[in-house]
C-alpha cells in the first residue's frame, strides 16, 4: 500500500477502485459534530456518562433486549460475560469462529473443548456436544456464526440437562430475530461486538445482552475495575467501559443502521440471483431468523466448482476484490489450541471441510449494483 511515512496517501485509479470484503458503515461527520460539541462543553469522557446511559436505552429499545452493558470492545465483553457467571474448568465451543471466541476463554485460564459444527448452518452442532460433556464443564459458548442462529432450543435442553451455563457470541448478531424475538435474548449472556467491521458499529465497541438487573449490576462493576462506589470493590474487575465518545457515535450510527441493513439485503439478494445457477457454488442459507442483517455473504466453493477456493480468492485479488477466508485456519489449528485434544481435525471433520470450501464475498452498503455484478461475474465466469 502506500508508504508509512507520509500522513498524505496519493491513491491511485486502482488502489481506488480496490474492494474489500467490508467497509465501515459511518454517519455523516457533519451530524456528529454536535454530539462532540456536547462532550467538549461537559467534559464527561467517560465512566457511564450521558450519552454511554442513553447508548445503552437505545439499544435495548431496538434489539428488543432488557439489560445490556456496553463495553469498550466484544473481546473485553466476552472475558467479562465469562467472569460474571463465575466460570471454571471446561467450556464448549466451536472452532468455526473469529479467534476471540476461545481466546476469551484463555484469558479465563478456562480450557476450550471444541466440537464440530452443522454442514447447514456451520454453529455448533448440538447433536455433538453431549459426547463432548465431562465432570469439568461447566458451560457452552456457541457462536451465531454469520449472524444466522443457533440451534437455541437444542443447546438449552442441553443445558437445562447438565445444568450448564450458556453464553453466545453474538458478535455476528446484530438485531437478529426469530419467531420469538430478539436472538440475543437466549442464553444466560449474549455478547456483541460493534468493531468497526461488524454490521453496527461505534469505531470499536461491544456489549453484553443479560436478562435480569442484578447480572447488569455485576456485570457493571466487573467492568469499572470491581468499583461499587467510591471506597468499595468487590471483585477484581478490569477497565471495560465504552468512552462517551464511541457511545455518542453509537447514538447517531443506531439512527442510521436500519438504511444500513436495508443496503445490505439488496446486495445479498443481488448476489444470490447473480449466483443462484453457478455449477459448484453454494450460497449459505438462512437459519430460521425472522429478521437477518446480512452481516456476510459466505459462498462455499464445492468440489463441481473449475477451480479451489484459493484459486478464486486469487482471481479475484487479480480484479481487486479481496474477499476474505472467513474462518480459515480453524481457531483449533492456532499454536495455542492444537494441542488440545479435541483440536484434532478427526474430531472437528464438518468445519475442516468448510474451512477449506469458504469464502466471504464484498458485502457493505456503499458497495455500488455495478460492483456486486462485477464480482458476481468473476466468480461465474471462472473456469
Ligand atoms: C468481531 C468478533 C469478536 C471480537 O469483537 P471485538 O469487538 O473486535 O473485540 C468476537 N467474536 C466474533 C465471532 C467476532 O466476529
Amino acid at each position: 500500500m502506500s508508504s508509512a511515512a507520509s500522513p498524505i496517501r496519493v491513491v491511485s485509479p486502482e488502489a481506488d477502485e480496490r474492494i474489500f470484503v467490508t467497509q465501515p458503515h459511518m454517519a455523516p461527520l457533519s451530524e456528529f459534530i454536535p454530539y462532540l460539541e456536547k462532550i467538549w462543553d461537559s467534559k464527561v469522557l467517560t465512566n457511564r456518562g450521558p450519552f454511554h446511559r442513553q447508548l445503552e436505552d437505545a439499544l435495548c429499545e431496538y434489539l428488543g433486549v432488557e439489560h445490556l452493558a456496553l463495553f469498550a470492545n466484544g473481546t473485553l465483553a466476552l472475558v467479562t460475560a465469562l467472569q460474571a457467571l463465575r466460570i471454571t474448568g471446561e467450556v464448549i465451543t466451536t472452532p468455526y469462529s473469529f479467534v476471540a471466541t476461545a481466546h476469551s476463554l484463555l484469558w479465563n485460564g478456562i480450557k476450550p473443548v471444541f466440537v464440530d459444527v452443522d454442514p447447514n448452518t456451520l454453529n455448533l452442532d448440538p447433536k455433538k456436544i453431549e459426547a463432548a460433556i465431562t465432570p469439568q464443564t461447566t458451560a457452552i459458548m456457541p457462536v451465531h456464526c454469520y449472524g444466522h442462529p443457533c440451534d437455541v432450543e437444542a443447546i438449552r435442553q442441553i443445558a437445562d440437562i447438565y445444568n450448564l451455563r450458556v453464553i453466545y457470541d453474538a458478535a455476528h448478531a446484530f438485531g437478529v430475530k426469530t419467531e420469538s424475538g430478539s436472538l440475543l435474548r437466549h442464553g444466560d449472556l449474549s455478547v456483541l461486538s460493534f468493531h468497526a467491521t461488524k454490521v453496527f458499529n461505534t469505531f470499536e465497541g461491544g456489549a453484553i445482552v443479560c436478562p435480569d438487573a442484578k447480572t447488569k449490576q455485576r456485570i457493571d462493576h466487573l467492568k469499572n475495575f470491581g468499583y461499587v462506589d467510591e471506597l468499595t470493590v468487590v471483585a477484581p474487575g478490569i477497565n471495560g467501559k465504552m468512552s462517551e465518545i464511541n457511545a455518542a457515535f453509537g447514538l447517531l450510527q443506531l439512527q442510521h443502521v436500519d438504511e444500513a441493513i436495508a443496503r445490505r439485503k439488496r446486495i445479498d439478494a443481488m448476489y444470490r440471483e447473480l449466483l443462484r445457477d453457478v455449477q459448484g457454488i453454494r450460497c449459505l442459507d438462512a437459519a430460521g431468523e425472522t429478521a437477518s442483517n446480512y452481516a456476510y455473504f459466505p459462498i462455499l466453493i464445492e468440489s463441481e466448482y473449475p477451480m479451489s477456493r484459493d484459486a478464486l480468492f486469487e482471481l479475484l485479488r487479480s480484479h481487486e476484490v479481496i474477499a476474505r477466508r472467513y474462518f480459515y485456519p480453524l481457531i483449533s489449528d492456532f499454536p495455542m489450541y492444537r494441542g488440545l485434544p479435541s483440536a484434532s481435525r478427526d474430531n472437528l471433520p464438518v468445519a475442516t471441510e468448510a474451512a477449506l470450501k469458504v469464502l466471504c464475498l464484498p458485502l457493505y452498503p456503499a458497495l455500488r449494483d455495478e460492483q456486486v455484478e462485477r464480482i458476481a461475474a468473476i466468480v461465474a465466469q471462472a473456469q
